[in-house]
């Protein structure tokens, strides 16, 4: 793709902005020049092709959708991006239509992503992975404009970048599984999705092969409390280091329950999204997992990890499928945070950017590169 393919949010996109956005209209690139001086924000969709397809109950997927944005300042370009899974309740249209809606023109300081944030939250109370990518976007512009990577600016050491997990599934064809096993090696923590059944099959075929300390994402599929428990003692004897999102996000008195006599710390996924769900978080959970696409960008997810951290909590920074754009940005965070689940880039075969890398299992970011340290490719 080419940058010059970008949609401008002009006088088009607003017109779009006041009824449903049609996708076949934002296929047709659409050209203005940039306005000196002020903040010039094109998007366009972009859908990420997937390395291996995802098999599901009665259908296959190969691809998940994703929308690539930019803001130009006097020349420099910033890049963003939105991700959005299904469960977030986000589309490519939502996207499209809420930054249409946008005028970032009216700005003429790209440092003011503070004013710039509650401007987005007077035009619309929800979307996350929308504002996201405009958060994302302004950050690659303003440590470009002052030559700065964010973890340099947030003062944070890029060598404490801790290891990444590395994410399989149970898979019935034994085959299948020793490959997915198979992937896995180089990683020094490795996730293992539980919550639909078979949750003991694939701990104890992973065993078999590796003694890496494995982590666990529940997804909110443990309803039984007791059940959960012995769960969680079942994992401690196994080498788990801890267990995201048990319970269903609703049953908080029964997680903070599980916590008291978990051997395990739980971690909150679902159940959080934003800021304000951190304090509440702090009452059934022993840390919180901050995903760009749900809160909203960097601005607020350095927020969440500080308040975290001042509650006593662990903090955990994961990612969707996304190019190595918001993962490279979400990495910027990296070193001030316990466990990442930063592998999204690493399932797809179409990624725009040169950004982060994963070496001998470790997150590693560019030291100087400035921004949110991506370079796009080609
Ligand atoms: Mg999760």
């Amino acid at each position: 793709m080419n940058r010059r393919n970008f949609l401008k949010t002009s006088a088009l996109g607003l017109a779009l902005a006041a009824s449903p956005i049609s996708i076949s209209a934002l296929d047709t690139p659409i050209r203005k020049s940039s306005r000196p001086g002020r903040l010039n924000l094109s998007f366009e969709p972009y859908e990420l092709k997937l390395r291996h397809s995802f098999n599901l109950a009665r259908s296959q997927r190969t691809t998940t959708p994703g929308v690539q944005v930019q803001i130009e300042y006097d020349g420099i370009v910033g890049y963003g991006e939105a991700s959005m899974p299904p469960y977030l309740g986000e589309t490519v249209e939502s996207v499209c239509t809420f930054l249409s809606k946008l005028d970032l023109a009216q700005f003429s300081d790209p440092f003011r992503i503070e004013e710039i944030h509650e401007y987005m939250e007077s035009v619309a109370p929800d979307n996350r992975a929308a504002k996201a990518s405009v958060d994302i976007a302004l950050h690659d512009l303003t440590g470009k404009i002052m030559g700065q990577p964010w973890h340099k600016i947030w003062g944070l050491n890029p060598d404490k970048c801790p290891n990444t997990s590395y994410t399989i599934s149970y898979d019935a064809d034994p085959a299948e599984m020793k490959a997915k096993i198979d992937e896995c090696e180089g990683f020094k923590i490795i996730k293992v999705k539980m919550g639909v059944g078979h949750d003991k099959e694939v701990v104890e075929a992973l065993r078999k092969r590796s003694d890496v300390p494995i982590c666990v994402d529940a997804n909110q599929g443990w309803t039984d409390k007791q059940a959960a428990l012995d769960m969680c003692n079942w994992l401690a004897e196994r080498g788990c280091v801890f267990v995201e999102q048990p319970m269903p996000k609703e049953m908080i008195a029964e997680t903070a329950w599980l916590r008291e006599r978990s051997p395990l710390p739980l971690i909150a996924d679902e159940f959080l999204q934003r800021l304000p769900d951190v304090t509440r978080a702090a009452e059934a959970y022993d840390g919180i997992n901050i995903k760009l696409m749900k809160s909203t960008g960097l601005h607020e997810a350095h927020k969440m990890a500080i308040l975290a951290r001042a509650l006593g909590m662990k903090v955990m920074l994961g990612c969707m499928t996304e190019t190595s754009c918001a993962v490279t940005a979400a990495a910027q965070l990296s070193p001030m945070v316990d466990w990442a689940d930063l592998d999204g880039n690493l399932l797809i075969a179409n990624d725009r950017f040169d950004g982060l890398k994963i070496v001998d299992g470790k997150v590693t970011i560019h030291p100087d590169r400035p921004g949110i340290g991506v370079e796009l490719l080609g």
